[in-house]
């Protein structure tokens, strides 16, 4: 079939596009938006967490001993679960509740203390006050009289590198160490993990050496978590 000739109007039409390609199309485009630094060196950061914190009463009976804020120098991250031998075998023990729950447990317990416990849906429950020393730090490694100098938070976590941490308790916990840390004027890496400090081992377990201390585990983001600490 032979073409049909086009009709002035398509012509029409074939101009405009010509016109618009060479005066549009060759214009330079916007410059990208700047990333914010933040957005570069690591993951993306939600607004921090409202601090709820369920508090004891004030008359509360506390132990620990008195400190200053100037003894404070160290935040202290823990997980509730650990791990044991159990039958030869690595078991890490649950932990099931709310972070009101875990606080009762420590009062109840009596051994060990800590300062606040995060649960995993963002609630935060206080047990000791911060000008009072906690037990939650055995053995410092290098470091000396930790539980002097520190201020201890549990997550309720299993602790096992296999249970995640879900955002709400993350961003929970990033608004609370920011917090602390600017009240005392500590740096991004006054924040530490327990594992960090206490290397020792426990009797072998099935005939492999096995970690008093893993917590809070290798699925914890120690460095996401500092980005929400900004240095004094
Ligand atoms: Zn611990």
């Amino acid at each position: 079939m032979k073409p049909s000739r086009p009709s002035s109007r398509s012509r029409i039409g074939a101009l405009l596009l010509a016109l618009w390609l060479a005066c549009c199309a060759a214009a330079p485009a916007a410059p990208p938006e700047p990333l914010a630094p933040d957005v570069v060196s690591s993951p993306p950061v939600s607004p921090p967490a409202a601090l709820v914190i369920d508090r004891l009463p004030p008359d509360f009976p506390h132990g620990g001993e008195e400190r200053t804020a100037r003894d404070i120098d160290l935040i202290v991250v823990h997980s509730i679960g650990g791990p044991i031998c159990k039958s030869g075998d690595v078991y890490f023990t649950p932990a099931s509740g709310s972070a009101v729950f875990w606080r009762d447990w420590f009062i109840g317990e009596g051994g060990k203390s800590i300062h606040y416990v995060v649960g995993r849906d963002g609630d935060i429950a206080q047990q000791r006050p911060e000008l009072r020393t906690a037990g939650h730090v055995s053995f410092g490694g290098v470091m000396t009289e930790v539980n002097r100098r520190s201020i201890g938070i549990e997550l309720v976590n299993r602790g096992d590198g296999i249970e995640p941490f879900p955002e709400a308790q993350l961003n929970a916990l990033s608004a609370l160490v920011a917090e602390i840390a600017a009240r005392y004027g500590l740096p991004p890496e006054a924040l530490v993990t327990h594992a960090a400090l206490d290397d020792r081992m426990q009797a072998d377990c099935g005939g492999e050496p096995l970690r008093r201390n893993l917590d809070p585990g290798p699925l914890f983001p120690l460095k996401h978590v500092r980005v929400a600490i900004k240095s004094p």
